[in-house]
């Protein structure tokens, strides 16, 4: 190896498999050290940012969150997660496949490009994980993943239910309402999916089961999970991370946050309860680096989709 190699993974890096190593605070920024490229050929998961942060209902910043992960990976990519057995990135191909591009003056046209963005990514018979970006993104990512793969199973993890109705404003959907929509355009069925963390009002559960905040608080991880597994089973599942359902102590850079929030902790042992499931894709969305304190909620956020391609890898 050359000394040229040992720098710059994200462009360098002669294998799209294993630990790419080299100094943590320098060096091209891709997550995980991956390689940063366009060409999905033999590629199992594609990683991308979409940021987003027009559709928040409180303060912007989470556009700036696919950079957030990305800097903060660097510091995660030498070594496998803690708790596995196995390196994710041995057994998976994954690549930085760049973010998803829209014309800022053309807000209408955004869910669009971000759902034919996704729609490439799984017509290459690739996985996607998408970096947020506020969370309205996950509605035109599931229009996607719908279209290739059916209803699907959601774990969604969040203070906020974001299936607050919106029928009455014809149209209109936001980061707290994107969930309503998937459920009434038949993207999701809420019998077989689950809402984990949630800690503020809404009376129409639409069928979701739901553990919220004080329920993990009270029952723990292990019942978390085993309800997860018992609802969603064997079915193709998305899973959804929106970094405000850890507690603000956790992840204090986000856009709304709410108090009495799980740990990063009790999150990273819930998604290594859930390996082996049928996955099919998942996002992380809501970082807002201005508003983070020493990194905390960037490196919580880059963690959770580190052992989440490891719990996706442990079914494969
Ligand atoms: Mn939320
Ligand atoms: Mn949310």
């Amino acid at each position: 190896m050359t000394n040229k190699s040992k720098i710059d993974a994200a462009f360098t890096g002669q294998s799209d498999r294993g630990i790419h190593s080299e100094p943590t605070y320098s060096g091209a920024l891709s997550f995980l050290r991956r390689r940063y490229t366009k060409d999905l050929g033999g590629v199992d998961v594609a990683v991308t940012g979409i940021p987003l942060d027009t559709a928040t209902t409180h303060r912007p910043g989470a556009r700036f969150g696919p950079r957030g992960l990305r800097e903060a990976s660097s510091n995660l990519a030498w070594e496998r997660p803690y708790s596995w057995d196995f390196n994710p990135l041995d057994r998976l191909s994954v690549i930085d496949y760049g973010d998803c591009l829209w014309d800022h003056g053309r807000p209408e046209m955004i869910p669009t490009a971000i759902e034919a963005h996704i729609a490439g990514i799984l017509e290459a018979g690739v996985v996607p994980v998408s970096l947020g970006g506020d969370h309205f993104l996950s509605f035109p990512v599931l229009r996607a993943m719908a279209k290739q793969h059916g209803t699907l199973s959601l774990i969604h993890f969040d203070a906020h239910s974001d299936t607050w109705n919106d029928a009455e404003g014809e149209g209109r959907v936001d980061h707290g309402t994107m969930f309503y929509h998937a459920v009434k355009e038949g993207l999701v069925d809420p019998a077989r999916s689950v809402q984990i963390g949630l800690r503020t009002h809404n009376d129409d559960t639409l069928g979701f089961h739901v553990m919220d905040g004080p329920w993990v608080h009270r029952n723990g991880i292990d019942a978390v999970i085993a309800k997860t597994r018992e609802t969603v089973g064997d079915h193709k599942v998305y899973l959804t991370f929106d970094i405000d359902c850890l507690d603000p102590s956790f992840a204090p850079g986000t856009g709304t946050p709410v108090c009495g929030g799980l740990s990063t902790a009790m999150a990273m042992e819930i998604m290594r309860g859930l390996g082996g499931l049928n996955f099919v894709g998942m996002d992380l969305v809501e970082v807002a680096p201005i508003y983070d304190v020493g990194e905390i909620t960037s490196l919580a956020g880059a963690t959770l989709v580190y052992e989440w391609l490891a719990a996706y890898a442990a079914g494969r």
